[in-house]
């Protein structure tokens, strides 16, 4: 189960989960999404076009259980969010044992190769959820807006994590995204971020690409709408460490 987190928006999060799930399908895996963004961006990329029936909202209020709500999408079962998914966060902070809601619902699945959780732009109690169910979390970092304050944040939430909910939590490591090796301070970004000291860097990076923003408005990853750009290509280097 890997968190895909990271609480500035816009460094895609949600491209990566779909890419990657899309990858891991093509492999014979298989792959539960969940859009755990109030913002349901990933439940639109995978072609959710109305408000759901049942959603993420009312599995974190304890009024549906996941399999009750999957959505099928090329290959991968996405379990989608809506926008009142952001009155569950409310609700959820005046709850004992709120942290662990997401973890209780996902005891009621197994089956699955891989579990991807796409989180919310924030360290709030939705991404708090995700860290706690998670084996892993991937970190996706655009390279020429990289915040180096940011992704400390995230690590001192990770090491939260561990102390109190989840011991067991590993950062699968940084993936570069929207990564422009003809500039120079993308190639200066991505030399800084691979010498922070004990963060793993994955490869390659991901190459900005105008193919993988159009995918989604087709209902596609990159990998389906243009198999052969070098962004497919680098997401499917990805997905086979993952799928080591
Ligand atoms: P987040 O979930 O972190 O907010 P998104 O996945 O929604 O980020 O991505 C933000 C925007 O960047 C989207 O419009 C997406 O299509 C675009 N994008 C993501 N990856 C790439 C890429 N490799 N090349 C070009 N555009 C990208
Ligand atoms: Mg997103």
């Amino acid at each position: 189960m890997i968190a895909v987190a990271n609480q500035k928006g816009g460094v895609a999060k949600t491209t990566s989960v779909h890419t990657l799930a899309a990858g891991l399908v093509d492999r014979s895996r298989t792959v539960l999404a969940i859009d755990l963004d109030p913002q349901s961006s990933l439940s639109f990329a995978m072609g959710v076009e109305e408000e759901p029936a049942a959603s993420m909202h009312d599995v974190m209020m304890g009024k549906a259980e996941i399999a009750d709500i999957l959505y099928e999408s090329n290959g991968i079962d996405l379990a989608p969010s809506s926008i009142d998914l952001a009155g569950a966060e409310m609700h959820l902070l005046t709850r004992t044992g709120r942290e662990y809601v997401l973890q209780r619902a996902l005891r009621q699945i197994d089956g699955y190769d891989f579990v991807l959780i796409d989180c919310p732009p924030s360290l709030g109690i939705l991404t708090i959820n995700a860290l706690t169910a998670s084996g892993e979390v991937l970190v996706p970092v655009q390279a020429e807006t990289l915040s180096r304050r940011g992704v400390d944040q995230l690590l001192e939430t990770v090491t939260d994590i561990r102390r109190f909910t989840n011991p067991e939590l590993v950062v699968t490591g940084v993936l570069v995204t929207m990564f422009d090796a003809r500039t120079r301070h993308g190639r200066q970004q991505l030399e800084q971020l691979t010498t922070v000291d004990g963060l793993k860097v994955l490869q390659p990076p991901i190459p900005k690409s105008v193919r993988v923003a159009e995918a989604p408005g087709r209902g596609l990853s990159v990998l389906g709408h243009a198999r052969h750009n070098p962004a497919a290509e680098a997401y499917r280097e990805i997905v086979e460490s993952l799928d080591a």
